[in-house]
């Protein structure tokens, strides 16, 4: 007679073994290391919600993206960090020359993302767009006479233009968006007047160009759009008040179209997380977490079925640059040295 006592106490002794085995290895296999050139309180609300539905615990550590690059250089295959994740092009062009990042095949990824958003070699993917337009005051400039970037270069508009420093990496990519259309000679030239029409010597971030145009320092900048969201949705008067006093305009519409950046990550080559490390970029790519970066942070989605915030939605539809987005890498170092050329600090 079939003795089911025999084989069915030795199973469940298989069966319980493997249980504990595997509770075991997934518990150190659940978590991913994460080095973020973001900041951490824009990024939390996607942390939190991919831990909570992948039950993969998160550990991340916030700062420079250049330095992370120079770390991840450093620490070769000893790293302990699974994914770079970084504010714009420049430095996943950085990163990817440096060699650090590893190629991942992802229908998922690919499905999620437009080609046109990530590295050809699929190894860097963006995951929100970034416009940078024209921001000008609603008091003293006639949005008539606004027309595209080559255009803030005019002699008529002497002293009325703030912008940051060149050291900003968001303006470099902007000189080679400019680089890429345009050509060098046109933009060595564009820069050498533009930096004639600045009202001061560059200071302060996006915000602060802004908050120049509403103390009447100047009239103009070019600056993020989610820069100017949040100080419209701020809970300090004075950033609100001044939000108030100016107004985007979209240059280039009629040729080729607005400066875009992209904030994005890459899976660190040599990782032994590369499981996770892709279930996170897919996470990032999902609608769900795609409505953060709209909602929360209120940058531009990757996806079509994704809306702006509301906020962002007043600024109005606009046509991008974003057929040669990963060619913007490729022209930075050209673009600092034109920069520094022509004393825009
Ligand atoms: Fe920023």
């Amino acid at each position: 007679m079939f003795n089911t006592k025999k084989f069915l106490i030795p199973l469940l002794v298989i069966f319980f073994f493997n249980f504990i085995f595997l509770v075991l290895e997934s518990k150190t296999e659940n978590e991913l290391n994460i080095y973020s050139g973001r900041k951490s309180h824009l990024i939390e609300p996607l942390i939190k919600e991919f831990e909570r539905s992948k039950k993969i615990k998160i550990n991340i550590i916030t700062g420079k993206s250049d330095e992370f690059i120079e770390r991840l250089k450093l620490e070769g295959n000893n790293t302990k960090a699974d994914i770079l994740l970084t504010t714009d092009i420049a430095r996943l062009s950085r990163a990817k020359k440096n060699n650090l990042f590893e190629k991942v095949n992802s229908k998922i990824l690919q499905k999620n993302i437009p080609s046109k958003y990530t590295s050809k070699d699929k190894d860097w993917f963006g995951f929100s767009i970034r416009a940078r337009p024209i921001i000008f005051s609603k008091e003293r400039v006639d949005i008539n006479d606004l027309k595209n970037y080559e255009e803030l270069a005019n002699k008529k508009w002497k002293k009325k233009i703030c912008m940051r420093s060149s050291t900003n990496v968001y303006n470099q990519s902007l000189i080679a968006y400019m680089v890429l259309n345009l050509g060098e000679k046109k933009t060595e030239d564009w820069i050498k007047n533009l930096v004639n029409n600045f009202a001061r010597k560059p200071y302060g971030g996006d915000r602060d160009q802004i908050k120049a145009i509403a103390y009447g320092e100047c009239d103009i900048t070019v600056a993020n759009t989610y820069y100017l969201a949040n100080m419209i949705n701020s809970k300090n008067k004075k950033d609100r008040d001044a939000a108030k006093k100016v107004s985007i305009f979209w240059p280039n519409q009629k040729n080729f179209g607005t400066h875009i950046n992209l904030s994005g990550a890459g899976v660190i080559k040599g990782t032994k997380n590369y499981k996770n490390a892709v279930i996170f970029l897919e996470f990032l790519s999902s609608k769900k977490a795609q409505e953060i970066y709209s909602k929360n942070i209120n940058e531009y989605s990757i996806r079509d079925d994704v809306l702006t915030s509301k906020t962002v939605s007043k600024f109005g539809k606009f046509k991008a640059n974003d057929t040669k987005l990963e060619e913007i890498g490729k022209k930075i170092k050209i673009s600092i040295y034109l920069a520094s050329k022509h004393n825009w600090r």
